[in-house]
């Protein structure tokens, strides 16, 4: 076997370069060659006392599955990782790594951290790359579970019920399955052909995925039940977009996130002729901070658009974004407008001409000064507003991403299910709601999080679910 390698830097991630990939929507990172993954592999200590591990919400045996890509056994590598985790090919690439898994390792004392997330992509796309495809289905158990939304939560617990022999079927509000890894997370970060290809290893397995179905409208979780399941796990997520409520919020061209991201994503908004309306060139402000505003900004660039910016009410230090993404979206031309808080939005009105038909639309954003105050209850400094330093951002299209909410449908049309002040539904350790047979878990129980911590969440419920319809466990 080769020797370690103690260099302190990782090997660089292969990217386009910035100027191309500003104009296309092809993934940006390209992902590591076998060699460099061998590199990658020899710069672990395969430590004894694993600290990375416990960074990891599903507890990967990471130095296992990196001594195997040592030894050049990727498949091996593969089997391990997915022991614990169903979509590695996803949190390879969209996992906050550095706050996790690589924040704990030895390496980053005196450099960088191992590229945990790096290699396991690596091993991921191999294994999809070489993979016949074969999938041995379980004897039916005789059960049958229902699950909401087919995001990372939902696909994970209904993947692991199905390996069990579960007859699973998922109902999903929109026309595809994915969560938001198909209508949040552009394509240049996540491939959609990656989240198409584990659902339908999912359906293979005997998963049915029932789209363009609305739990608590077309069906309820009460009429599930009637129907024959035994068990519900409700992963719908935290879709519902919050709001400034500054004035000029109903103009055209405010758009939250997810509308924009899924007009985007799912509805094909960059095609020259696209079925949706959504913005064509001009100038974009994107209000918001984190990852969502991120991609937004970024959507927005590859739209066509001339100028976009980030307005944020803080500093650089507080962002809340992944570096790697900030980093990206400068690269890329994006401006940060930091320090910086909108107060109101600013349209068209022709009080002449009512039929005018730039009526309504937006021209600009009214923002004000902010300097940083006191630490406030999250421990950030409280960013207060400078008098008198108003200003106008002249803009043609506003998208808000300022957070989300899970959305109150499924909570207002089940009976009994009990919620916190947030809307997140409340669970206890096992993921087990306030209804005897109903679990949920990620997004719709913590308020929007992590891809990990929504798949962790899922598998914790299928093996409660499990342990409840076989008896293994009484409630
Ligand atoms: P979701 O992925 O939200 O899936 C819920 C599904 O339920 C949806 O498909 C929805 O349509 C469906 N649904 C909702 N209500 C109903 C109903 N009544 N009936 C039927 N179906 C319903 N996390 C990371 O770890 N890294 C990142 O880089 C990252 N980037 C992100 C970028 C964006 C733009 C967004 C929006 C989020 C990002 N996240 C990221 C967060 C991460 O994607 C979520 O935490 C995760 O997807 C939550 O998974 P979930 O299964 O709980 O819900
Ligand atoms: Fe790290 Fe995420 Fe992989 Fe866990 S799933 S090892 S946290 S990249
Ligand atoms: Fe390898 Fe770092 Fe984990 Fe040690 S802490 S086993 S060096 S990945």
């Amino acid at each position: 076997m080769a020797k370690l390698n103690m260099r302190p830097d990782k090997n660089p991630m292969p990217a386009q370069p910035p100027e191309v990939r500003a104009h296309n929507f092809l993934e940006v990172a390209k992902g590591y060659s076998e060699d460099a993954a061998l590199d990658e592999a020899m710069r672990c200590l395969s430590c004894r006392d694993m600290p990375c591990v416990s960074g990891c919400p599903v507890n990967i045996r990471i130095p296992e599955f990196i001594g195997k890509i040592k030894e050049g056994d990727f498949e091996g590598a593969y089997r391990v990782i997915s022991e614990s985790s169903s979509l590695p090919a996803v949190c390879g690439r969209v996992c906050p790594q550095e706050t996790q898994c690589e924040e704990r390792c030895v390496r980053g004392k005196k450099g960088e951290p191992v590229g945990i997330g790096r290699l396991e992509r690596f091993v991921a796309d191999y294994h999809n790359e070489h993979d016949a495809g074969n999938i041995s289905v379980p004897e039916p158990n005789g059960h049958r579970v229902a699950v909401v939304g087919s995001g990372p939560s939902g696909l994970t617990c209904a993947g692991d019920l199905a390996k069990k022999g579960y007859a699973v079927t998922v109902y999903e509000a929109l026309h595809t399955a994915g969560g938001v890894l198909v209508y949040g997370i552009p394509e240049f970060r996540l491939p959609k052909a990656i989240v198409k290809k584990e659902t339908e290893t999912l359906e293979k397995l005997g998963v049915k995925i029932e789209t363009n179905v609305i739990i608590g409208k077309t069906l309820t979780v009460d009429e599930l039940f009637e129907d024959g399941f035994e068990a519900v796990f409700i992963g719908s997520g935290a879709g519902l977009p919050n709001f400034m409520n500054i004035p000029g919020e109903g103009y055209k061209g405010v758009y939250s996130a997810n509308e924009f991201l899924t007009r985007s994503n799912l509805m094909k908004a960059y095609l020259d002729e696209p079925s949706t309306p959504i913005m064509k060139g001009g100038r974009v402000a994107v209000v918001g901070g984190g990852n969502v505003a991120m991609d937004a900004a970024r959507t927005a660039l590859r739209l066509g658009a001339e100028t976009v910016y980030i307005v944020y009410r803080r500093s650089m230090e507080e962002l809340p974004a992944r570096r790697e993404e900030v980093e990206h979206a400068r690269e890329e031309g994006i401006i940060f407008r930091l320090l910086t808080n909108p107060t109101r939005i600013l349209g068209y009105e022709n009080p002449e001409n009512a039929r005018d038909p730039k009526n309504g639309f937006v021209t600009g954003i009214e923002c004000i000064e902010m300097e940083l105050g006191e630490p406030d209850a999250s421990g950030r400094r409280r960013p207060v507003p400078k008098e008198g330093s108003e200003f106008v951002l002249d803009v043609d299209t506003v998208v808000m991403a300022i957070g989300t909410s899970p959305n109150p449908l499924i909570k207002n049309t089940t009976e009994g299910l009990e919620v916190n002040r947030r809307g997140g539904i409340v669970v206890n350790e096992d993921g087990l709601t306030s209804r005897v047979g109903v679990y949920a878990g990620g997004d719709a129980v913590t308020g929007a999080a992590t891809v990990i911590s929504a798949m962790g969440a899922g598998k914790t419920a299928a093996k409660a679910i499990d342990e409840y319809l076989t008896g293994k466990k009484e409630l």
